[in-house]
C-alpha cells in the first residue's frame, strides 16, 4: 500500500483525481509537477506542502516560488525537475499523469529507482513499451495500469498464474464523440464537437484521441506491452456505455470482465492500494438502472486511426513511436484549428510510410523515430 507519492502532472484530469484519492487514503505527497497551470499548482502546493514542486519553465518556477514563500518546498523546472520528482527516495509510488511522449524519460527514471508506478501516461508504453517493461523487470519496479481498460484486464488476470491460459484480451471502446457519424460529416468536424466525450471528462489530447479512436489504438499497443500479448490475441469492441471496462477470454471459454461506473478514481485508487481494496468515494454500479449494455464491432473505415495503430502494432519496433509522434503533432494542430479531422489519420499514415522502422530499438532510436515522425507530420501539414 502506497504511503508517499509523487505525481507527474498533478494539475491535469488524472492528477487532480489522484489527489482526491490521496485525500481519501491519507497518503503523503513528496512531489507535484505540472506544465503551466500556476494558479492550480500554487493551491496544490499550499495544501499538500510537497518537498519538491516542478514547473515546465524557469519563469513559471520563479513565479511559483514567489507565490509560495515556503522555504520547505524546493522548486525546480523542466526535464531535470521531472526526473528528480520521478526518482525521489521519499516516494514509494509515482503516478505518471503527464500527457504525451515527454513522459517517457521520467517514467524510465521512476522504473530505475524501483518505484511502484501508477501508469496513466499511455504514450510512454506505446513508444517504448518493450524497453520500459524489461527495465521494470531488471529494477524490480512494479507497473500498475491506471488506464481503465488496462486496470480492468489487470484485475481479470489476478490469480492467473499462466498467461498461456489466456486466449484473448478484449478492450472496450466508448467510440468517442463521433460514433455513428459518416465520413462525409467528419471531414468538416471541428474540435468543439470532438471534445464532447459521452462518458468521461478528460484532458483535451486524449479526448481528441477518443474521437479519432486512436486512443483505442494506443491502448491496443499498451495492452500488448503490459501483458506481453501478440496483436492477434487482442481485440476491440465498441461499448458505448463505458460500464464494462474490458474483458479477458480464457482457453476454456470462460470470459471475465470488470464493471463499474466510469470514474477514474477507481483504477487510480487500486494502483495505490493493490493488492488490497478499500472504500472509494466513487458511486457503486446499479445494474438495474445503468441501462442496457451494448457491444458492436469498430468501424475501421470511418475511423482509420485505429487501423493504423493495429498496423503499427503488427510492425512493432519504432513503428509505434512514429504513429504516436505524428499523432501528437496532428492533435495539437487540430486543436489549433489548423487541420481537418482526416488530416490526423492522413498525416500519421504519411509519417508511417516515410520513417524507416528499427526493430528492438534503443532509447536513442525511439527518440529519433519520434523526431522524424513529427517532422514528417509537419511537412504533411504544409503540403496539404
Ligand atoms: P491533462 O491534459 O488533463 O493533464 C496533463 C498534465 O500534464 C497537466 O498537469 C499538465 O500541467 C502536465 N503537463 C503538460 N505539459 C507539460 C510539460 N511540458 N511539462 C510538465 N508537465 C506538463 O491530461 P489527462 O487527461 O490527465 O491525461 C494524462 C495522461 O493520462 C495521458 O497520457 C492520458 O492518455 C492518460 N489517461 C487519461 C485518462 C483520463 O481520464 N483523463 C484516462 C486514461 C489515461
Ligand atoms: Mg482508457
Amino acid at each position: 500500500m502506497t504511503k508517499t507519492i509523487s505525481i507527474l502532472g498533478s494539475t491535469g484530469s488524472i492528477g487532480r483525481q489522484t489527489l482526491d484519492v490521496v485525500d481519501q487514503l491519507g497518503v503523503r505527497v513528496a512531489a507535484l509537477t505540472c506544465g503551466s497551470n500556476l494558479e492550480r499548482m500554487t493551491e496544490q502546493c499550499r495544501k499538500y506542502r510537497p518537498q519538491l514542486a516542478v514547473m515546465s519553465t524557469k519563469e513559471l518556477a520563479d513565479r511559483l516560488q514567489t507565490a509560495l514563500q515556503d522555504p520547505e518546498i524546493r522548486v525546480m523546472w523542466g526535464k531535470d525537475g521531472l526526473l528528480e520528482a520521478a526518482a525521489m527516495p521519499e516516494a514509494d509510488t509515482v503516478i505518471t499523469a503527464v500527457v504525451g511522449m515527454m513522459g517517457l524519460e521520467p517514467t524510465l527514471a521512476a522504473v530505475r529507482a524501483g518505484k511502484r508506478i501508477g501508469l496513466a501516461n499511455k504514450e510512454t508504453l506505446v513508444c517504448a513499451g518493450e524497453l520500459v517493461m524489461s527495465e521494470a523487470d531488471l529494477y524490480g519496479a512494479e507497473i500498475i495500469p491506471v488506464d481503465s481498460e488496462h486496470s480492468a484486464i489487470f484485475q481479470c488476470l489476478m490469480g492467473c498464474g499462466d498467461r498461456g491460459e489466456v486466449k484473448r484480451l478484449i478492450l472496450t471502446a466508448s467510440g468517442g464523440a463521433f460514433y455513428g457519424k459518416t465520413m462525409e460529416e467528419l471531414r468538416t468536424a471541428k474540435k468543439d464537437e470532438a471534445l464532447k466525450h459521452p462518458n468521461w471528462k478528460m484532458g483535451q489530447k486524449i479526448t481528441i484521441d477518443c474521437a479519432t479512436m486512436l486512443n483505442k489504438g494506443l491502448e491496443f499497443i499498451e495492452a500488448m506491452r503490459l501483458y506481453r500479448m501478440p496483436p492477434e490475441k487482442i481485440s476491440v469492441v465498441v461499448h458505448r456505455q463505458s460500464i464494462v471496462h474490458s474483458l479477458v477470454e480464457f482457453k476454456d471459454g470462460a470470459v471475465l470482465a470488470q464493471l463499474g461506473v466510469p470514474d477514474m478514481r477507481i483504477p487510480i485508487q487500486l494502483a495505490l492500494t493493490y493488492p488490497n481494496r478499500v472504500e472509494s468515494p466513487a458511486d457503486g454500479l446499479d445494474l438495474l438502472t445503468c441501462g442496457p449494455l451494448t457491444f458492436a464491432a469498430p468501424d475501421l473505415e470511418t475511423f482509420p486511426c485505429l487501423k493504423l495503430a493495429m498496423d503499427a502494432a503488427h510492425t512493432g519496433g519504432t513503428a509505434c513511436a512514429v504513429l504516436n509522434g505524428a499523432n501528437e503533432e496532428a492533435v495539437a494542430a487540430y486543436l489549433r484549428d489548423e487541420i481537418g479531422f482526416y488530416d490526423i489519420s492522413d498525416s500519421i499514415a504519411c509519417a508511417m510510410s516515410q520513417v524507416p522502422v528499427v526493430q528492438n530499438p534503443s532509447l536513442e532510436q525511439i527518440l529519433e523515430a519520434d523526431r522524424l515522425a513529427r517532422q514528417a507530420a509537419k511537412q504533411y501539414f504544409l503540403k496539404r
